[in-house]
């Protein structure tokens, strides 16, 4: 498919406003700048996301338990992580048109960048990306509280809390999906950075001998997860962070990263972030946060090896890397490849006409799926065609047909979205057979 990239870009922004996978934020009142919502199919999608993530990473796990801290959290959390004095982008702003830019993006600090500007720019100044409210009725200084810049630090000021209800010593893990906020300059390319977004993060607390070993791990585990949920093996590299990237703490960095219309991005950045943030925490608490060790009977600081995904990043990927176009002419046809489990909708359920007896039959149907959850919807307007066409768009795997033959048999026609192959089954076994490919698609 020859496509300009910009152009594919706006064909899937389209087509995820007109079928309800993500619309823009406050949009009767004019939109809110990189904020976006995720509609009818776009929830589903991003769920399916977290769930693959969840499931990969906590319920088939034996070592790694997830959390969910709050989003607020003490002040003095964001001192010891750095993020209060080194979380920041140096800036400038025109003095002309007023606009703002980050001072590590352009290549001239004379004058504004926009060429019909060309106005005097400000000096440097540092602008920390972190928001800030106020806690209670009183807003003073004293008040403040940050909304978290990443979920990683839940994790750490409760290594010792986890460490002990659960009975896990190194190497073992802490997950947690939640939002996080970031007071980004210049967010952009739809979903892709937002001010407002989800993070998938694990630490991975290993003996500090260990280290390397679970990076290595952790690098090739998070690479294939993306490649077993669909992205075209070709669409995905990892790239190594040059030392003058890592930040200070870090020992090594890689990014996963996806080839999107608008180029190489980082979905997952996998750290080996030594024994550096729970030190600080015990620093700045003055609580200790080191791991005793029964068998040796000595405290030790665990290394962690952290893979940090974002969820609406992966969601994003997953929805261009699904989007084909097939055929040419009145045959072509828009289809998104998601996997099946990653599908918001996994069965369509089609009476051929509005008549006969067919629609309650297909009523039957829909029902007996939805009672063994499988996420279904039941289509009885306009001609079979357009219906096909409609799942193929929304990326449902499954469309179930029913005829004048099923009136007389119970048998109704399965059609697959990749193959369009067609084939009867009994209408009592269809839960059993949809289950069955669903169990399948996991391997
Ligand atoms: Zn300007």
């Amino acid at each position: 498919m020859a496509v300009n990239t910009n152009d594919l870009m706006n064909t899937i922004v389209s087509l995820a406003k007109r079928r309800g996978f993500i619309f823009q934020s406050s949009e009767i009142y004019g939109g809110l700048n990189s904020c976006w919502d995720y509609g009818p199919l776009g929830v589903e999608l991003k769920r399916n996301v977290k769930d693959a993530w969840w499931r990969a990473m906590v319920t088939n796990r034996r070592d790694i338990v997830g959390l969910d801290a709050s989003i607020l959290m003490h002040p003095k959390v964001w001192e010891a992580s750095g993020h209060l004095t080194g979380f920041s982008d140096p800036m400038v702003d025109c003095k002309k048109c007023k606009e703002r830019f980050r001072a590590d993006h352009l290549e001239n600090l004379d004058k504004c960048p926009k060429p019909k500007c060309g106005g005097e720019l400000t000096e440097v100044r540092k602008f920390n990306l972190m928001f800030k409210t106020f806690m209670g009725p009183v807003e003073d200084s004293s008040a403040t509280v940050y909304m978290r810049p990443e979920t990683a630090q839940g994790i750490f000021v409760n290594f010792l809390n986890v460490q002990q209800a659960s009975r896990l010593k190194p190497p073992f893990g802490i997950a947690q999906i939640g939002k996080s906020f970031r007071n980004e300059i210049t967010p952009g390319n739809f979903t892709y950075r937002t001010r407002e977004f989800e993070q998938m993060e694990m630490e991975f607390f290993v003996p500090p001998a260990e280290d390397d070993k679970w990076y290595g791990y952790w690098r090739d585990a998070r690479l294939q997860w993306y490649k077993d949920y669909g992205i075209k093996p070709e669409h995905l590299r990892l790239r190594d962070h040059e030392k003058d990237e890592l930040a200070h703490y870090a020992k090594a960095c890689v990014d996963v990263e996806y080839l999107f219309p608008f180029g190489w991005s980082e979905l997952e950045g996998i750290a080996n972030r030594t024994d550096y943030d729970l030190k600080q925490h015990e620093q700045h608490s003055g609580k200790g946060m080191a791991f005793f060790d029964d068998e040796s009977k000595q405290h030790y600081y665990p290394f962690v090896v952290e893979p940090a995904a974002g969820a609406d990043r992966a969601t994003l990927a997953f929805l261009v890397d699904a989007y084909d176009v097939e055929g040419e002419g009145k045959d072509e046809r828009v289809v998104l490849r998601f996997h099946p489990a990653l599908a918001p909708i996994k069965v369509a359920v089609l009476p051929l006409v509005k008549k006969d007896g067919m629609p309650e039959m297909g009523e039957k149907i829909y029902r007996d799926l939805l009672d063994n959850s499988i996420k279904s919807f039941y289509d009885q307007t306009a001609s079979i065609g357009r219906r096909y066409a409609r799942q193929d768009e929304a990326g449902t795997p499954f469309c179930v047909t029913i005829d004048t033959q099923s009136l007389e048999d119970q048998t109704v026609t399965v059609r697959e979205r990749d193959s369009r192959e067609q084939y009867r089954v009994a209408s009592s076994e269809l839960v059993g057979l949809i289950q069955k490919k669903m169990r399948e698609s996991m391997r």
